[in-house]
């Protein structure tokens, strides 16, 4: 007999969406567990708080279809909710030829896809954007916004409550077993003090009929404890940092990003915060542990170089090292293609739902996620 019907792993904003849909059953029981003290407090607190538009993807893949999906939902439950966004839109910038093209076939696909995006003709963007530099062409993605993501996680874990689910911080899982006889989780979680943030000896196991990884950093190493080792997930880390902006000269009235050069990242951005201060990053670091989550100071040359690009106007000295995030990623940095997100009931492990590399628009997506594993347990019913 099972304590719960699931078992969600990780409040981020990603277990905090998937908690909030699964509960909403009138058969579904539903326990939440955080190994910190607090919701929210990896990835979904250190990121750019961008409302993804869906562009950048290729057509048939999870992101582009969870990001369309989720940016939609997540407009209209933050209008609901009274949750603080602003749909600012973003300028996308080519400096050469090259560039151009990638914004003309951004363009192609954003149509196919339902996407507005308009090219903003070259000689009214200093009208617009007095600031900003652009050689050869702008890109407007104007149903691009920004969300408060503590604001998103709030109204999530109030959802989540609501709907008689239990949340349990300072408990961290350790051990999966699957009993195939009786079609059972047994889950083993050590609970951490508040004070020490040390793990004590409080150890206690439960059992669960269905287990959703949604473990973001940790979630190959969540999954790890389960799958056999032919199945292991290699975890890789790209940081992002982030300086802020401490003068009010240049300013804008909107996101402005470059063109992505790779894979890792979207490019070194202008992101603005809710109340219209300007910040730069995250950059693309790769690193061996996500343990370090103090911001790289010594990338704030790098930044610079990026950023002076498209914002001529910017004063170095204004620059000042502000937070990073990591992104969860699972393939590493000589993997130069696209990597999707994966959300898999797993083979032979009926109930275990592995998501991985949520890396973004996992923020942008977390609602179209959310609906996406509950259709996974619930799509006859
Ligand atoms: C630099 C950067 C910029 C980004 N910008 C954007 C953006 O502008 N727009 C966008 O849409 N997306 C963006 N993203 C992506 C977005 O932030 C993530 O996709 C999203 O926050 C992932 O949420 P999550 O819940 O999966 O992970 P997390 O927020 O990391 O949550 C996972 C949780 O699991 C817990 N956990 C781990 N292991 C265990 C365990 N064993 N037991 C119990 N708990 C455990 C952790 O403590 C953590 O709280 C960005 C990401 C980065 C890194």
């Amino acid at each position: 007999m099972a304590d719960f019907s699931h078992l969600v792993i990780g409040a981020g904003v990603v277990g905090l969406a998937v908690s909030a849909r699964l509960a909403r059953h009138r058969t579904a029981s539903v326990l939440l567990v955080e190994r910190h003290n607090a919701i929210g407090t990896e990835t979904s607190a250190r990121n750019s708080e961008v409302i993804h538009a869906g562009l950048y993807y290729p057509p048939d893949s999870l992101k582009t279809r969870l990001c369309i999906r989720g940016k939609h939902l997540l407009y209209q439950t933050a209008a609901e909710a009274g949750i603080a966004h602003r749909k600012c839109g973003k300028w996308i910038i080519a400096q050469n030829e090259n560039e151009h093209e990638y914004l003309e076939n951004l363009h192609d696909k954003a149509k196919t896809l339902g996407i507005s995006t308009e090219f903003i003709p070259l000689s009214r963007v200093k009208d617009i954007e007095p600031s900003v530099l652009a050689r050869s062409a702008v890109l407007n993605s104007p149903t691009t916004g920004i969300v408060s993501a503590h604001e998103l996680m709030a109204y999530l874990h109030g959802q989540f409550e609501s709907h008689s689910g239990d949340l349990a911080l300072g408990t961290a899982v350790t051990r999966i077993e699957y009993d195939a006889s009786r079609k059972l989780y047994n889950v083993r979680f050590r609970t951490i003090t508040a004070a020490s943030q040390q793990h004590d000896s409080d150890e206690m196991e439960l059992k669960f009929e269905n287990v959703v990884n949604c473990a973001g950093l940790s979630a190959p190493a969540v999954s790890n404890l389960l799958l056999p080792q032919h199945r292991h997930v290699m975890p890789f880390y790209a940081k992002g940092s982030y300086f802020s902006y401490g003068s009010s000269k240049p300013k804008t009235e909107r996101l402005i990003y470059p063109c992505p050069t790779g894979h890792a990242g979207l490019g070194t951005h202008l992101t603005l915060d809710l109340a219209g201060r300007i910040r730069f990053g995250p950059n693309v670091e790769w690193v061996d542990s996500p343990a370090n989550l103090a911001p790289s100071g010594n990338q704030l040359d790098q930044v610079y170089e990026a950023v002076i690009k498209y914002l001529p106007g910017v004063d170095k000295s204004a620059l000042s090292a502000d937070y990073a995030g990591i992104r969860p990623k699972i393939t590493g940095p000589e993997h130069n293609a696209f990597t999707d997100f994966v959300i898999q009931m797993e083979q032979g492990f009926p109930g275990f739902v592995n998501l991985l590399g949520i890396e973004s628009p996992g923020l942008t997506s977390s609602l179209a996620i959310g609906e996406y594993v509950e259709n996974l347990y619930y799509k006859s019913s």
